[in-house]
């Protein structure tokens, strides 16, 4: 009997790296997961091979008997070039990743897309969006982007930044956000950017608060009873006074939201996809956020859009990368055969 063919999927962040053997169904047989000692492109390189063979070795399969090894980086990626044009999170600019790791392992066969990309594609071989041609998968944590599959086919755009939702503008002179664009949707929902809006709420309630001469802020005051300082607030937090009542929480998180919605509104009024999976660890720990998104869906894109698209949520977790990464480059494999 002829040997199942096996991929490598690499899931490479900026602090660790993911490797794992992943068989044509998409299971993970073997894996590995080790954090990056130096962000440098040469040691980034040797960190995912020696990943890889860690992997191999979990699954009992020797490196060699690979057929390919898919990367999937989180960062704006030059597929064809095989090039990180920019991974915030590694520092990088202009990396040719492909052919540092190529130089160190000359007859695998090697593909690398976004971190979001590879998720989609993932999540529409085995996940969530199993089967779905027209599937756009939105994963909100410190950053939001969305990875794209339209007609069966990953659309990444010109220049490989299609799916940038975090910097899509929610707010004319809004709140300044990383890439230096005031009003971005990230400034907003964006993880650590949606706890510093509270911390900000947080710090002026309590000053008012000593002004008047209160012992407690009027509003938040569930919220800094259990975070203890406004530089402890997270969104999970944020989700857990909401709940039992906070005011401010809820507010932020709504809004929050909200704006969500209304960016998901546009994009699926445009694109009419049949599915949109929400996921990412800000929704995850968000019921709250989940629900104003989705409430902002059904107010704001068009109707027949809003019928067409099923929402839920990813199923693979965070083995989407690797398993994705492997998966793309079994089909990118076969089409070229
Ligand atoms: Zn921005």
């Amino acid at each position: 009997m002829k040997r199942e063919e096996l991929y490598l999927g690499i899931d490479l962040g900026g602090v660790s790296v993911r490797a794992a053997v992943v068989d044509a169904a998409g299971h993970v047989l073997g894996q590995e997961k080790h954090r990056l000692l130096s962000k440098e492109p040469p040691q980034v390189a040797e960190a995912v091979l020696r990943a890889a063979k860690t992997a191999c070795g979990a699954a009992g399969m020797p490196f060699s008997e690979m057929k390919g090894m898919g990367l999937g980086v989180a960062g704006m990626i030059d597929r064809e070039q095989g090039l990180v044009r920019s991974a915030p999170t590694l520092g990088w600019r202009d990396v040719p990743f492909i052919k540092l790791l190529q130089a160190r392992t000359p007859r695998t066969p090697l593909w690398i897309a976004s971190e979001l990309s590879v998720s989609a594609w993932g999540e529409r071989a085995v996940g969530g969006g199993r089967g779905v041609d027209d599937l756009i998968v939105v994963l909100v944590g410190s950053n939001i982007g969305a990875g794209i599959v339209m007609a069966g086919k990953l659309y990444e755009g010109a220049s490989g930044s299609a799916g940038d939702l975090g910097h899509v503008q929610v707010m004319p002179n809004g709140r300044l956000c990383s890439c230096g664009q005031r009003g971005c949707l990230e400034a907003y929902a964006g993880g650590q950017n949606l706890a510093a809006w509270a911390r900000d709420d947080l710090r002026i309630a309590m000053a008012a608060a000593r002004a008047a001469g209160e012992r407690h802020p009027a509003v938040g005051r569930k919220l800094i009873d259990l975070v203890g300082e406004p530089e402890k607030v997270s969104v999970a937090a944020m989700e857990k006074a909401a709940h039992e009542g906070d005011d401010l929480s809820r507010r932020l998180l709504e809004e929050a939201g909200r704006l969500l919605g209304m960016a998901l509104a546009n994009l699926v009024t445009m694109l009419n996809p049949a599915r949109l999976l929400l996921g990412g660890g800000v929704l995850l720990g968000s019921p709250r956020m989940t629900r104003a998104a989705i409430a902002g869906v059904d107010a704001h894109a068009t109707k027949s859009s809003r019928a067409a698209v099923q929402i839920s949520a990813p199923e693979l977790g965070e083995q989407a990368g690797v398993v994705g990464a492997a998966l793309l480059a079994r089909e990118s494999l076969s089409v070229a055969a």
